[in-house]
C-alpha cells in the first residue's frame, strides 16, 4: 500500500482527524511521526508514523482514582478520563489517560508515547460501517 494511499484511507475514517494532522493536500507540511493529539468531541488522536488511532471517551460509573497509562500518574476522577480505541472491526482497547493532554505528553517523553502506541497498533483497518 502507498503512503499514498494510507493517508486517503485514514482521510475516509478520521477525516477531520486527518485533515488537521495531515493538512489538506498531499504536498502539505510533514505530519507528525509520533504524537497524542486532542481532536474534535473530546476525542484524542495518537499518530505513529502512517498508523492512527482515535481516542473516544467514555463516562465511567465509579469514582475510584485513575491511572494514567500514558505518564503514569495517579490521577482524580476529575483529572483524567477512559477512552476507548478500535484496534479492529469489534476489537477495542481501553485506555486511561489524564484530561490535560499536553502535560500528559511532557510527562511522558517519547518513551512513553512509544509504549502507548506499542500497546494500541498495528490496528487493522476498519471502515465506518463496522464501527
Ligand atoms: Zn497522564
Amino acid at each position: 500500500m502507498s503512503d499514498h494511499s494510507e493517508r486517503d484511507l485514514l482521510r475516509e475514517l478520521f477525516p477531520d482527524t486527518a485533515r488537521e494532522l495531515f493538512g489538506d493536500g498531499p504536498s502539505s507540511a510533514p505530519r507528525p511521526a509520533l504524537g497524542l493529539y486532542p481532536v474534535a468531541d473530546g476525542r484524542l488522536a495518537l499518530v505513529s508514523g502512517d498508523q492512527l488511532a482515535e481516542f473516544t471517551p467514555l463516562d465511567p460509573k465509579f469514582k475510584a482514582a485513575l491511572h494514567c497509562d500514558l505518564c503514569h500518574y495517579t490521577r482524580s476522577r476529575t483529572e483524567a478520563a477512559f477512552y476507548r480505541v478500535y484496534v479492529a472491526a469489534r476489537r477495542t482497547r481501553y485506555v486511561t489517560l489524564c484530561l490535560g493532554t499536553e502535560a500528559c505528553v511532557q510527562r511522558a517523553g517519547t518513551t512513553g508515547l512509544t509504549t502507548l502506541a506499542g500497546r494500541i497498533f498495528p490496528i487493522e483497518p476498519i471502515t465506518a460501517d463496522e464501527r
